[in-house]
């Protein structure tokens, strides 16, 4: 059996409000994970001392003050100087997403905005902690556009955009038609809906013809839909299923990403 991952919660510098914290180390509680937390108002030195002396696998940060910036590369700091730097150090609380980029650089391993849940924090740690952090997905794959037929709409992206139609294929299991136009690394899809059952027909009665999704290359659909449904976002298919070309298929619920319908696609493998 793995032994529980070990995390150090921490409040750096001045702020008095804990009351994230104190829900970050239940929800890592409640997911297995053993969690010291060190109280308000500790310095990065003590910080990362405790991290050393508790011989925990993961320093989380957490700031409400607005001094992340400063405090969050200072506990790096601190733990490098203790000989510690294999300890990751993750970072949340309040910080406005321009920070990211900076705590990210400056050594922290990822920063997790307010509106992250707590189950997907659990999920990252496990991931990091056993050394299975998923790839992000690769590219656009393509972007499905709904339209009532596919006739009609293609002299736009063949004449207009001066795009080639690669073929028509059609994918009985979404009862849609469907023509690629390839566009660099990534297509365009119509999707002419094929019977009034037909997912396509429902969006386009509903909300008219127009963009339906974006699909995401993946390499491995299946662990990765796994691990969504782990961390508790939603899934319209939670096993992937049969494509065009062949191509392994599922859709996110849209509800996971403020309305916009993304699936993932994994190619078929050539032999
Ligand atoms: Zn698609």
């Amino acid at each position: 059996m793995k032994q529980p991952i070990r995390v150090l919660i921490a409040k750096p510098g001045l702020d008095g409000h804990d009351r994230g914290a104190l829900i970050i180390a239940q929800a890592l509680r409640d997911n297995g994970m053993e969690v010291i937390y060190t109280g308000l108002r500790q310095s990065p030195v003590q910080i990362a001392r405790a991290a050393v002396q508790e011989d925990v696998d993961v320093v989380g940060l957490s700031s409400l003050s607005g001094a992340h910036k400063s405090l969050f590369p200072k506990v790096v700091d601190a733990l490098s100087k203790e000989n510690a730097s294999d300890i990751p150090v993750i970072g949340g609380g309040v910080i406005p997403a321009e920070d990211i980029p900076f705590l990210e650089e400056s050594g922290v391993q990822k920063v997790f905005t307010s509106g992250t849940p707590t189950d997907a924090i659990a999920v990252y740690i496990k991931q990091l902690i056993h050394k299975e952090t998923p790839v992000p997905p690769k590219k656009i794959s393509h972007i499905g556009i709904a339209v009532k037929q596919i006739e009609t709409a293609l002299p736009f992206y063949q004449h207009t955009l001066g795009l080639q139609l690669e073929a028509v294929e059609e994918v009985s299991s979404e009862q849609v038609r469907v023509a690629f136009l390839k566009i660099g690394e990534s297509r365009f899809e119509l999707l002419e809906p094929t019977s009034e059952e037909s997912p396509i027909q429902r969006f386009i009665d509903k909300r008219g013809e127009g963009i339906h999704h974006i699909a995401l290359e993946v390499d491995d659909i299946t662990l990765r839909l796994n691990q969504y449904e782990e961390e508790g976002v939603p899934l319209i298919h939670k096993e992937p299923k049969k494509g065009a070309h062949d191509s392994q298929v599922a859709f996110l619920h849209p509800s996971a990403a403020g309305g916009v319908l993304f699936e993932l696609c994994q190619p078929k493998q050539e032999d």
